[in-house]
């Protein structure tokens, strides 16, 4: 008998409402034993809030504008009652489910001679939601949302909301359902880690242990062309911290600021995924060609990064490079207009076996092999603090963002994000910034003002502009705390913002300064971080938009001196 669509929200409500992590796996497991083998793999999917499995690469493509268009019609309530049920809850999902019992044509319940959607039924319309593009595609799109949500429950239709945003907060995550998979099916949990590893996802290895038990489990091979999650490194605050952290030797790579890419070959078959495991194939034909022209294998799976670089070859921003991965359609032109340099710097698998196992070095000395004229990033394998000091200098000046520190004997673990790589970053010259606004936050932070808006002042003007907005960096108890001293100077709230008056100073990392259009002094910063609050400052006494445009200009001299 096929599994209601309604059972599996039903197990996400009573997962929403536990963080009992024992139990949660229990009612998983149990959840995964009782349904059909054909709905395990989609059910273990959506559980995790995914439409597809992880390698798939089909995605939906619905906008929060085209599922709040839906939303509304089918609620039926002013949109106001929304923002306020969001307000209560910090979930668009039960937000939705509030409105929809408030006014809604929903039923709470399908009567006796209704069909209710089943698991599959759910797949299904979600494939045909992501496989609708094109013109006239977002309309189509909201026309077969609408049938869905209008035939779901209002505790289903919650559950398919953050499916379809992505974001099931449940609390139970990927890590989880490897428990729930080794408990349901009696598999030993390293067993179901090593395979969910290896499979890229989770939700495939829960369907093959269904079926086939530890047997099936433990066969799972890497495939080539179903990319990898990519395996991830911790950030260490100098290298002296990375060679204590490696047992005194390391080997320190460039760390070059691009795009991670992942290349698969077989034969004259080439493709390349993105970080995301994205195909990225079609915008970087240089790649492929390259591939199939120099790597010495008939089958491999390459990692590596792409630079933009300019005219002269020195690499330009990462904004430039980020334009050849939007879909366009003059891929020629793009070529040329902006040429790119690929870097190798690990190989997973050459000819039909995997190496994620094999230690770094050999990983390393394999890759060298078989690259011909493709470039590796450039390496130094040192235990002397002062010669990796010097190459980390050296990279800078070479416009890089500084190193990545590899452990030798270390084994590839994809998706994990470890001490066997650190990443040492330059760090630009940290900024002082006036917080002029606050959003409320959700989920575990419902209730606090935990987004901050960062200005810094234009001295010919005196006026107070944006350039970055950040939710990072603060501990729990500082973020109450500004909270508080927020809501005491807030001048007014509107879509969720709470406008102060310019008080509270804070100190801010980030990771490079872009142009942009967002603000109006056109520039914003990457990945800005508060690290302090600087409460010895007054916001007279904060940097100023000149300086952020001179920290600007210097990063263009830095990457300009690459060779
Ligand atoms: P993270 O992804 O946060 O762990 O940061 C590491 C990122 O640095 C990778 O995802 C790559 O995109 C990038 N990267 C640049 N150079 C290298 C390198 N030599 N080895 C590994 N990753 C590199």
């Amino acid at each position: 008998m096929p599994t209601e669509f309604r059972t599996l929200a039903e197990l996400c409500e009573k997962l929403e409402g536990t963080s009992k992590r024992l139990l949660m796996r229990d009612l998983v497991a149990d959840f995964l034993k009782k349904v059909q083998a054909d709905e395990v793999e989609p059910a273990t999917s959506m559980i995790l809030g995914r439409a597809f499995p992880k390698w798939d690469q089909r995605t939906l493509e619905v906008s929060w504008a085209t599922l709040r268009g839906v939303i509304k019609r089918l609620a039926n309530v002013d949109w106001k009652e929304f923002r306020e049920a969001f307000s209560h809850t910090g979930d668009v999902g039960a937000a939705t489910k509030i409105i929809l019992e408030k006014g809604g044509k929903i039923r709470k319940q399908v009567t006796l001679f209704e069909k209710a959607l089943t698991i599959l039924e759910v797949r299904r319309r979600l494939a045909v939601i992501a496989e609708t593009t094109g013109s006239g595609s977002r309309e189509r799109k909201e026309r077969l949302l609408e049938t869905l949500l209008g035939v779901a429950t209002s505790l289903e239709a919650k559950y398919l909301v953050k499916i379809l945003i992505g974001e099931m907060r449940t609390g139970f995550f990927e890590g989880m359902m490897e428990l729930a998979v080794s408990e349901a099916f009696q598999i030993p949990l390293d067993v179901v880690q090593r395979a969910s590893m290896l499979a890229g996802d989770v939700s495939e290895v829960a369907a093959i242990a269904k079926v086939q038990g530890k047997e099936g489990v433990l066969s799972i091979r890497f495939q080539l062309f179903r990319p990898i999650r990519p395996m991830m490194a911790q950030m260490a605050a100098d290298v002296d911290e990375a060679l204590r952290g490696h047992g005194g030797e390391s080997a320190f790579e460039d760390k070059l600021d691009g795009a991670r890419i992942q290349i698969h070959k077989s034969g004259d078959k080439v493709k390349v995924y993105s970080r995301r495991l994205t195909d990225v194939t079609e915008s970087l034909p240089e790649v492929v060609q390259l591939v199939r022209d120099q790597i010495g294998a008939r089958e491999a799976i390459l990692e590596g990064e792409v630079i933009a670089v300019g005219k002269d070859g020195s690499p330009m921003l990462f904004q430039h490079l980020m334009r050849r991965f939007r879909r366009v359609h003059n891929i020629e032109e793009m070529t040329k207009q902006i040429p790119i340099q690929l870097y190798l710097f690990d190989l997973l698998y050459l000819d039909e076996a995997s190496l994620i196992t094999d230690p770094y070095v050999e990983r390393r000395r394999k890759l060298k092999a078989i690259s011909g004229d493709i470039s590796l990033t450039k390496q130094v394998i040192t235990n002397d603090r002062a010669e990796a000091e010097r190459f980390l200098r050296e990279a800078m000046s070479r416009g890089h963002e500084g190193l990545m520190a590899k452990k030798l004997d270390s084994r590839y673990t994809p998706g994990v994000r470890g001490k066997r790589w650190f990443k040492i970053k330059r760090t630009l010259e940290p900024l002082d910034l006036v917080v002029v606004a606050a959003e409320w936050g959700y989920g575990r932070r419902h209730g606090w003002l935990s987004d901050y808006y960062l200005a810094a002042r234009d001295s010919e003007s005196g006026e107070l502009l944006m350039v970055g907005k950040t939710f990072k960096g603060l501990t729990d108890t500082e973020i109450i705390g500004m909270t508080k001293r927020l809501k005491e100077s807030a001048v007014k709230e509107e879509h969720g913002r709470v406008v102060v008056v310019p008080k509270i100073v804070v100190e801010v990392a980030y990771n490079e300064i872009q142009k942009s259009p967002k603000y109006k002094c056109g520039m914003a910063l990457r990945f800005a971080r508060i690290t302090r609050i600087r409460d010895d400052k007054s916001p007279a006494e904060a940097d100023t938009i000149q300086k952020v445009k001179e920290i600007y200009e210097q990063q263009f001299e830095k990457k300009a001196r690459y060779p």
